[in-house]
């Protein structure tokens, strides 16, 4: 069963109306047609507070203790792992059919050992792309796994591949391809492959060889015990004429410097995701979504993305291991 043939009526809820007062505008950069909404229904995405002790002290809203008494569940269990998934219309929704796909037991978020569900979804919602936040990387419930998913067509990045164009090959076969986006940013990975084993090889080995960040570098990370638990990325994926196709965006920042600046009028509310990632940049401040240069949007990206050197060594480690096979 496809999910597209759910009933969606009398779930899309709260925010569907507010979508209609979305300010968008847009710029061609490059290969990208970056787009930049200003959507004042998610401010608490955008400023949700991700640190330890806050995410320690309130209830978990995937939960179905934190859930609204609207917001329906259907169940799904995912034939890739038997991992069992809450699926609901996302309350802050960005787009018409904005889901999020919980797991159905309170568990952190980390992709390792989901990342076969994710393409069983993309089976399941074949018109729709189905993409993941990492817990320092736009997730606002770094504490329960979850997916999201809205249609296809919506991220600049999707047209930008389409094109193709804005990106270079790294490897290269009729099973599996690897490509690196190399315009508006750099580490972000392209697998395409009409092959699940291919697909999660390849996810698996840039998984394996991204940092692990264990240093403390932006303003709101206290110290903490333990070492974040994988590396920052965000992740896309969609199948369309039979392929399936992954971006893993690696990241470097969590938010860009920009967001924490305490000058008056300065601050730049945008916390990126895999959303962002994909050209599309969102905030709930009107400020600056009137008054941030596509100069500084461009520049956010860069600062929170791989930087050149990392994406280097990927690049070669990929095409050590994979070309000499
Ligand atoms: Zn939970």
């Amino acid at each position: 069963m496809y999910f597209d043939e759910l009933a969606l009526e009398k779930r899309a809820f709260i925010n569907y109306g507010a979508l209609e007062g979305v300010c968008k505008k847009g710029v061609t950069l490059g290969e990208i047609e970056l787009e930049f909404h200003f959507n004042p229904a998610r401010v608490r995405s955008v400023m949700a507070k991700v640190d330890e002790a806050s995410i320690k002290s309130r209830q978990c809203f995937l939960c179905p203790e934190g859930i609204g008494a609207e917001q329906l569940t259907t169940d799904w269990i995912s034939p890739a792992t038997k991992n069992g998934y809450w699926f609901r219309v996302n309350p802050f929704p960005i787009f018409h059919k904005h889901f999020t796909i919980s797991a159905n037991v309170h568990t952190k978020q980390q992709i390792a050992g989901r990342y076969g569900d994710m393409l069983a979804l993309t089976d399941v919602l074949p018109n729709y792309v189905v993409f993941y936040n990492g817990p320092k990387c736009g997730a606002s419930a770094p504490d329960h796994f979850h997916f999201q998913a809205f249609p296809k067509g919506h991220l600049p990045v999707e047209k930008m591949i389409s094109r193709k164009c804005g990106y270079k090959r790294v490897i290269e076969s009729d099973k599996c391809s690897v490509y690196e986006i190399d315009s508006y940013i750099r580490g972000g990975y392209v697998i395409v492959s009409q092959y699940i084993e291919e697909m999660e090889e390849k996810f698996g080995f840039i998984c394996d060889n991204g940092t692990i960040h264990t240093t403390i570098k932006e303003p709101d990370e206290k110290p903490v015990e333990s070492p974040e638990w994988e590396p920052r990325m965000n992740v896309v994926s969609w199948k369309s004429e039979g392929k399936y196709t992954t971006i893993v965006f690696c990241r470097e920042m969590s938010r860009p410097l920009c967001f924490w600046d305490e000058r008056e009028g300065f601050r730049v509310f945008i916390s990126p995701g895999t959303v962002e990632m994909g050209g599309l940049m969102l905030t709930s401040d009107l400020n600056t979504f009137e008054n941030t240069t596509w100069k500084l949007l461009s520049s956010i990206l860069e600062e929170v993305s791989l930087q050149g050197k990392e994406a280097d060594k990927i690049n070669i480690l990929l095409k050590n291991h994979f070309c000499k096979i």
